[in-house]
């Protein structure tokens, strides 16, 4: 049977500390689905589908990573996918206070999901979608931060 992965978060923006987990969790699975949660309360400061074209160009070639959207319970979407694990990423304490609880959830909704946690590689630690978003947002570059060039995304931003 196929070991699929489902690595859900809202990547707003996507940055290496995720391209990471998903370049190592392919060294655990046969097929890594990143799925772009669309919380239609939650505004995204970046658009969510011209997010999901960058992370396809980013794995273009990787033909064991593929992108979705959902606006649903991550729990139901894996369901579906055929995914019996749930990737996710581990930077502190803080995060793990967060993914106990949000895992046990998982397991309450899907019994035979397991939530599969990889420690961040040290030089990624202190990359975080929101403080990339507050850089951004008062012009400092972030380029550095991110595994596709943000001209190409602007550029899409303005045509759609
Ligand atoms: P969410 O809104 O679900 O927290 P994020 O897009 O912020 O979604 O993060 C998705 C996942 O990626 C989470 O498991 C988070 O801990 C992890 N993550 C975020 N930043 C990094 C990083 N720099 N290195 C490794 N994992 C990260």
């Amino acid at each position: 049977m196929e070991r699929i992965a489902l690595f859900p978060g809202s990547f707003d923006p996507f940055t290496k500390g995720h391209e990471d987990i998903v370049l190592r969790g392919l060294r655990l699975f046969d097929k890594v689905v990143i799925g772009i949660g669309n919380n239609a309360t939650k505004k995204r400061y970046f658009p969510l589908d011209v997010m999901k074209e960058m992370i396809e160009r980013t794995f273009a070639g990787q033909s064991k990573v593929i992108v979705v959207t959902y606006d649903d319970l991550t729990a139901h979407v894996a369901r579906e996918l055929g995914a019996r694990f749930l990737l996710r990423g581990l930077r502190n304490t803080t995060d793990f206070e967060y993914e106990n609880g949000i895992s046990q959830v998982n397991r309450y909704l899907y019994e035979e999901i397991e939530t599969v946690f990889l420690i961040t590689s040290p030089s990624l630690a202190p990359i975080s979608s929101s403080i990339i978003r507050d850089l951004h947002r008062y012009g400092q570059g972030i380029d550095n931060f991110l595994p596709y060039s943000l001209s190409e995304l602007n550029k899409l931003n303005h045509e759609g």
